[in-house]
């Protein structure tokens, strides 16, 4: 565990998983990716490693002796941010996991290659896009800093949450273009499937009432009906 944390520069993998088989051959698969990989078999185990440390990324088996990593993903998720891949047995399992909206940001079956799995992780670890050189943007009365992480209006912080303010962020930095709703799901949710778009729709309902003064008229935040939304100064 401590290894979580003093490795720096390598990016640690939380592996929950009660197969041996898939244990064993990750644990050595994902080291010579040169992951820092921990193992939990059991959610309990799991919740104690994430009691002590914060790992990069959450490799989380569907079916688990002590419960259903459903719940917990959506735990992990909400309340930690850490992004999940679920683990499922059969192809059926897929579609409860997507339907859901526990926060996984993506999904793999059994069996899977580590090639695959490798890429997955890579593409959903891989920093979000650079906003500008600049360190703020200022769109009408509010002002958007993105080494504080801050969003003011007249000096006045408005508070978001980390997924708002990336939301933002991503509009802000193709201020006054159209950006799709796949580019938003891509950035922000890794891929999560084009059907399902609620919570894209609920982050920007909470985004404009936040930052709009009236959220039923948003002056900034526009839809483009069928294509995405659009940040206007
Ligand atoms: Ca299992």
């Amino acid at each position: 565990m401590s290894a979580m944390v003093e490795t720096e520069g390598r990016q640690s993998v939380l592996v929950v998983e009660d197969e041996e088989s898939y244990q064993d051959a990750l644990a050595v698969g994902l080291a010579t990716e040169g992951f820092v990989v921990v193992g939990a078999k059991t959610l309990a185990d799991a919740r104690d490693i994430l009691a002590r440390s914060t790992p990069d990324i959450i490799l989380l088996d569907l079916m688990l002796p002590d419960g259903s990593g459903v719940d917990f993903c959506r735990e992990v998720f909400h309340s930690r941010g850490i992004p999940v891949i679920m683990v499922t047995a059969r192809t059926s399992e897929v579609d409860v996991v997507l339907g859901l909206e526990i926060g996984a940001a993506d999904y793999v079956t059994k069996p899977y290659r580590l090639r695959e799995l490798v890429a997955r992780m890579r593409a959903i670890l891989r920093r979000p896009p650079s906003t500008s050189d600049d360190d703020f943007i200022v769109f009408g009365d509010l002002k958007m800093d993105f080494v504080r992480r801050s969003v003011t209006r007249s000096g006045i912080d408005i508070e978001l949450s980390r997924k708002e303010f990336d939301l933002l962020a991503l509009f802000a930095s193709h201020l006054g273009q159209v950006v799709t709703r796949e580019v938003c799901l891509d950035t922000l949710w890794w891929g999560m499937q084009l059907s399902d778009t609620r919570t894209l729709d609920t982050h920007v309902k909470r985004l404009r009432q936040k930052i709009e003064l009236d959220p039923t008229q948003p002056r900034h935040l526009v839809t483009i009906r069928g294509v995405g939304f659009r940040l206007d100064a």
